[in-house]
């Protein structure tokens, strides 16, 4: 699968993807073309045939090739959707639970995927270098909750704060921290490790026991220390928030992000807007769970705030859409759900048009994991992550719902990762026509 000699050298042809019809990731006028890849970047896009000597060249059929898909919001290490079931999992059993599902989201043509709460750079680690397949992961290490916050599982009886260190499966996700000066040595902390950005669960959750939904999490001083020390090494603070006083509070401290948002009203659509930050809806983790979570071990209590949400999703892509409102892509599913991924697609375009849910999942994803004109995008110098469609996804979205069934050519970094086409290596003496 991946080109190393035993050396671990990459040695990596040239590939040419031609005869395709190409959606950058932001225009929605297809253009007919050919796109030669180079030491894992793009080279040129040319509208006419392009044949180089020695490389590997694959015949796209006038099937429409994108960027690589984007998911903003998952959880790699997310392995059950209850996280009692994790209570005696060591890390390393959490990490081989995971590694099935994360080679499913590359297989789904997901290239590129942001963990928000879980994967460390360890594992984004892993991935970079080829041990384990799977798409390229944008970290942060754990979430920050308050104490009795979203992101706080402890029991009642359970007084020890420093429960989220342990190292404890269960624990992969959080770690509380209370008051200014612990979040400076916190977010600083992460940073030193290598994070690419914050998570602050900054409102109450639909998973945690202890909160209710509309609630607001974290003191001002709290997040704008957490904002203040990312922006100082050129990273981000992202909010889990549902609320509009939430999302306006994240916002109004200089959080970039705001996932979830569920409860958002229109004005505050517009003050996200106004404030040149960003959406991520992730609704499709709220209709599928709502289907199976009681039978998956989900309190009523539970139940009950995900009907309240689910119910409300829609509204908050309308609220959005009017607003103009920047949104990425997300889907923030928990264990036994991830295979219902790309179903994120189908509910977003019940009030999208399919080009602005592409953008999302592509261009808009990449400004927000900071990569903007190297991901997300089909132009020369971005990075090889490339998918071909059967089919045209801006007509049908539904073409990219499923498994990846609709998607026969894969490539990473320059790397072919799948390809059910036929591909054949050039003839050295061949000419462009
Ligand atoms: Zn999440």
């Amino acid at each position: 699968m991946f080109n190393r000699d035993p050396a671990g050298v990459h040695r990596m042809p040239m590939l040419v993807i031609r005869n395709a019809l190409i959606f950058d990731g932001d225009n929605p006028d297809l253009t007919e073309g050919s796109v030669v890849v180079e030491n894992g970047e793009i080279r040129e896009v040319t509208d006419g045939a392009a044949h180089l000597p020695g490389a590997i060249e694959i015949d796209a059929g006038g099937r429409v090739l994108m960027p690589g898909l984007i998911d903003a919001h998952v959880h790699l290490m997310a392995v059950h959707l209850a996280m009692a079931k994790c209570a005696d999992y060591t890390m390393t059993l959490m990490t081989a639970k995971s590694l099935p599902r994360i080679r499913n989201m590359l297989e789904r043509g997901f290239t590129t995927i942001r963990d928000v709460a879980g994967a460390d750079h360890g594992l984004r680690q892993a991935l970079a270098d080829g041990d384990i397949p799977g798409p390229r992961a944008f970290v942060g290490g754990p979430g920050f909750t308050i104490s009795g916050g979203h992101g706080d599982h402890r029991r009642k009886t359970d007084a020890r704060r420093d429960r989220d260190r342990t190292g404890n499966g269960q624990e992969w996700g959080s770690r509380i921290v209370d008051g200014p000066e612990e979040m400076r040595i916190a977010v600083r902390e992460e940073l030193r490790r290598g994070a690419d950005h914050i998570k602050l669960m900054a409102s109450g959750g639909v998973g945690s026991p202890h909160d209710a939904i509309e609630d607001w999490q974290f003191s001002e001083e709290e997040i704008r220390m957490a904002c203040s020390e990312a922006s100082a090494r050129g990273k981000y603070v992202c909010a889990h928030t549902y609320g509009s006083e939430a999302v306006r509070r994240a916002v109004a401290f200089g959080v970039r992000t705001v996932e979830h948002c569920n409860l958002i009203d229109e004005a505050t659509a517009r003050f996200v807007r106004d404030h040149d930050a960003y959406v991520v809806p992730t609704l499709v983790c709220y209709e599928v769970t709502e289907q199976h979570g009681e039978a998956l071990g989900l309190t009523p209590y539970v139940m009950e705030k995900l009907r309240f949400v689910n119910e409300a999703g829609i509204r908050m892509l309308e609220h959005c859409e009017a607003a103009g409102t920047k949104m990425g892509f997300g889907t923030d599913l928990m264990g036994e759900m991830e295979y219902a991924q790309s179903m994120e697609f189908v509910i977003r375009a019940r009030v999208q048009k399919p080009v602005d849910v592409l953008r999302s999942a592509t261009r808009i994803n990449a400004e927000i994991v900071q990569m903007e004109g190297r991901l997300g995008t089909i132009a020369p110098g971005a990075i090889a992550d490339l998918i071909l469609v059967d089919g045209n996804p801006l007509e049908n979205i539904a073409l990219l719902d499923g498994q990846g069934e609709h998607i026969p050519l894969i490539v990473k970094a320059g790397e072919v990762w799948r390809n059910r086409l036929e591909a054949r290596k050039a003839a050295g003496s061949r000419h462009g026509g």
